[in-house]
C-alpha cells in the first residue's frame, strides 16, 4: 500500500514479504519424487513387456539373415541382377533399422532421467509407443486402429513420461480385452485431435468389458486394482504425470461396451511453460 502527500508525492509504502523458498523446495521435492516413482513403474512396465519386445526384435533380425542369404545366392551367378540385388540390400537395411529403432525406444524408455521437456510431434510419439506394444497386441489378437489428425501443433512435453502414460493405458485396455469373454473382435483405437484452440487430446478407446460404476469412483486412487498381480499404481501415476504437464486425464466407461481414456494437454509455447 502506498500513501501520498497532499502534493501527490509518495509518502510511505507498506507491504509484507513472504518467504516462498520452503514452498518452492517442497514443490521441487514433489517433482523429483514423482520422477522417481514414474521411473520405477516404467521399469515394471518394461519388465512385463520384455518378452514381447524381444520377439518383436527377433522378427526383423531373422528377416535380415534371410535377405543376406538371398543376396549371397543372387551375387553368385555369372551375371548378377544388380537391380534385384539393390532391392534386397535395401530390405536388409530397412529391417536392421527397424530392429535398431525398437531397441533404441526400449533403452530410452528405461533410462532414469529428470524431466526433459522438448518439442514433440504427438503422432510420432503415438507411433513410437506402438513399436513397443505391437507384439503384445498381436499375441492377444487385438486390432489396433489409428485415427490421427493431421497438422497438429507440436507439444512441449517430456516425451518419455507421456509415452509411459500411453503405454500404460494401452496395456490396461489390452489386459481388459484379453480377460473379456465377449467373442466380438477385440479393438483398441488411438486418436489424436484438437479439442479446441488451446488443447490437444489423445484418446485410448477399447471395446472391452468396461469398468464397474463402483470402481470408476476410485479408479485414480493408488493401490486400486482388480488384477491378481496388479499394483494399482498405474492410473494414479499416469494422472500425476499428466497433471504435472498442466493437462487432465479422464475416462468414460460403459459396462459391456468398453472404455475410453482422454489425455488432454495444453498447446503452449515453451517459454510460457518454463515461467
Ligand atoms: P493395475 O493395472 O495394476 O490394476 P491401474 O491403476 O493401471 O493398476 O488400473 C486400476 C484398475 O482399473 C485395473 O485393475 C482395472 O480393473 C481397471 N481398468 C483400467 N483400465 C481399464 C480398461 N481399459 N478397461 C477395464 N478396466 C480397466
Amino acid at each position: 500500500m502506498v500513501d501520498y502527500t497532499e502534493e501527490g508525492s509518495p509518502l510511505r509504502m507498506i507491504g509484507t514479504h513472504t518467504d516462498i523458498s520452503k514452498r518452492k523446495f517442497q514443490e521441487q521435492q514433489d517433482k523429483e519424487h514423482l520422477n522417481q516413482l514414474a521411473h520405477v513403474t516404467r521399469l515394471g512396465l518394461m519388465g512385463e513387456m520384455a518378452t514381447g519386445i524381444a520377439h518383436e526384435v527377433t522378427q526383423p533380425l531373422t528377416a535380415t539373415v534371410n535377405y543376406a542369404s538371398a543376396l549371397k545366392i543372387l551375387a553368385a551367378v555369372d551375371e548378377p541382377d544388380l537391380a534385384k540385388i539393390t532391392k534386397v540390400a535395401n530390405s536388409v537395411s530397412e529391417q536392421a533399422l527397424r530392429a535398431g529403432k525398437i531397441i533404441h525406444r526400449m533403452r530410452a524408455f528405461c533410462q532414469k532421467q529428470s524431466a526433459n521437456m522438448t518439442s514433440i510431434d504427438i503422432n510420432t510419439l503415438i507411433k513410437d509407443c506402438i513399436l513397443l506394444c505391437n507384439s503384445d497386441l498381436k499375441k492377444h489378437n487385438i486390432t489396433l486402429n489409428l485415427e490421427l489428425a493431421e497438422a497438429l501443433p507440436r507439444l512441449f512435453i517430456d516425451a518419455i513420461q507421456i509415452e509411459q502414460v500411453l503405454i500404460n493405458l494401452i496395456r490396461n485396455s489390452s489386459e481388459a480385452l484379453t480377460a473379456n469373454d465377449n467373442p466380438a473382435p477385440k479393438t483398441i483405437t488411438l486418436s489424436s485431435l484438437m479439442l479446441d484452440e488451446q488443447n490437444l487430446q489423445i484418446q485410448v478407446r477399447d471395446n472391452g468389458p468396461g469398468i464397474e460404476t463402483e470402481l470408476q469412483n476410485k479408479l485414480f486412487m493408488p493401490f486400486v486394482t482388480t488384477k491378481t498381480e496388479g499394483m494399482g499404481m498405474g492410473l494414479s501415476i499416469c494422472r500425476s504425470l499428466i497433471v504435472a504437464h498442466k493437462g487432465t486425464l479422464s475416462f468414460d466407461s460403459l459396462p459391456e461396451l468398453g472404455t475410453c481414456f482422454y489425455i488432454t494437454l495444453p498447446v503452449i509455447a515453451s517459454q510460457e511453460y518454463i515461467s
